[in-house]
């Protein structure tokens, strides 16, 4: 884990959970409160991680300063698989130098419960932090991890809202809540953002032709190209039913086309079999739209990918044609 401090870019910190790029959320400072309350601390966060990033998903009795981004400390209670104690962390050989116990907000005492996801991966921790030596008593123990649960519970629920069962990508609903803000992100840094947006061709005759099941078999390899083509900064998401979209942030339109053009590429090459049986060659079409001008708003960059994917059918289906602005 690294613990440089950030502009707010990675987006799946603790799995698939998408939780960073939502930012400060209520439900999670309500668990954090909670958590500081049952434990009698002023100090509690929620810190959410993977193998090289990890993130301050909630924060309460201390500003989140550069400092809050060092990781030792999550780090250390990461590892831990049922509850890290640090009665006085300037004894602990481990926490002694770090900037949280020596500088602001002066931290001795520190309890961490793992965030313990179904898939059995410790995605961050729920901790609670004091200012003067202590400990917590079986039932603040109890509590604290009873609350991490309920943290999971939380992430867990978020999770389903945001995927696509079938397919596990990301849905529509989420889609646009992030384009809202990818969008202002974007302005913020002056940078580009591209949208792919793809519908399969006669998809309709694979139903009619190999069954539902067989279409449904179509659309989860779809979804692996998109996710095989995707970076960790990108968003696959299933539009709807055989629609998807791919957004990539930071990056130009000529780019954008490269990557458009993969996709289809990786589509045409699909050979898949159903019950023994060679289903036919599969394609799709494309409109792409890039976000340059601060006033684009995520309809109208939807609308323009569209229009410029509607224009690809028109003209043959299995390419791809560049949206305009209006
Ligand atoms: P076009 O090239 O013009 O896009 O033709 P199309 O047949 O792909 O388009 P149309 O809109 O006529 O049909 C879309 C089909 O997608 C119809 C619908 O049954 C199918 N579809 C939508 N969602 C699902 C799904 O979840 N599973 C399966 N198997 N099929 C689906
Ligand atoms: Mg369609
Ligand atoms: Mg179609």
């Amino acid at each position: 884990m690294s613990g440089q401090p950030r502009d707010i870019t990675p987006y799946d910190v603790g799995d698939d959970y998408l939780v960073v790029a939502a930012g400060q959320e209520e439900r999670f400072d309500d668990l954090t409160r909670l958590a500081a309350n049952f434990c009698g601390t002023p100090i509690a966060a929620i810190s959410l991680a993977d193998e090289d990033r990890f993130f301050v998903k909630s924060l309460v009795g201390t500003e989140l300063t550069e400092t809050a981004y060092e990781d030792s400390f999550w780090a250390h209670a990461v590892k831990d698989p049922d509850l890290l104690i640090v009665p006085d962390a300037l004894s602990d050989t481990r926490f002694a130098t770090h900037p949280f116990v020596t500088s602001t907000p002066f931290v001795r005492f520190f309890a961490g419960a793992p965030l313990v996801a179904p898939s059995g991966h410790v995605v961050g921790t729920l901790c609670v932090a004091d200012q003067v030596v202590r400990d917590l008593n079986d039932s603040q123990k109890q509590i604290l991890k009873i609350l991490a649960r309920q943290v999971i519970a939380q992430l867990e629920l978020r999770s389903q809202s945001i995927h696509d069962p079938l397919t596990g990508l990301l849905n529509r609903r989420f889609l646009f809540e992030m384009l809202e803000r990818e969008l202002s992100r974007m302005a913020r840094k002056q940078q580009p953002l591209g949208l792919i947006m793809l519908d399969l061709d006669h998809f309709k005759l694979v139903n009619d032709k190999f069954g539902h099941e067989a279409g449904d078999v179509v659309l989860k390899t779809i979804a692996q190209i998109l996710r095989r083509n995707t970076r960790r900064e990108d968003f696959a998401c299933r539009f709807g039913g055989e629609e998807f979209i791919l957004v990539l942030p930071e990056t130009p339109l000529a780019t954008t086309l490269e990557r458009a053009e993969e996709v289809l590429q990786a589509i045409r090459e699909i050979d898949l079999k159903y019950n023994g049986q060679s289903l036919e060659r599969i394609t799709a079409s494309a409109g792409t739209a890039c976000y340059l001008q601060h006033e684009t708003s995520p309809l109208e960059l939807l609308r323009r990918a569209d229009e410029a994917l509607y224009g690809a059918k028109a003209a043959g289906r299995d390419q791809m044609m560049i949206g305009q602005p209006k």
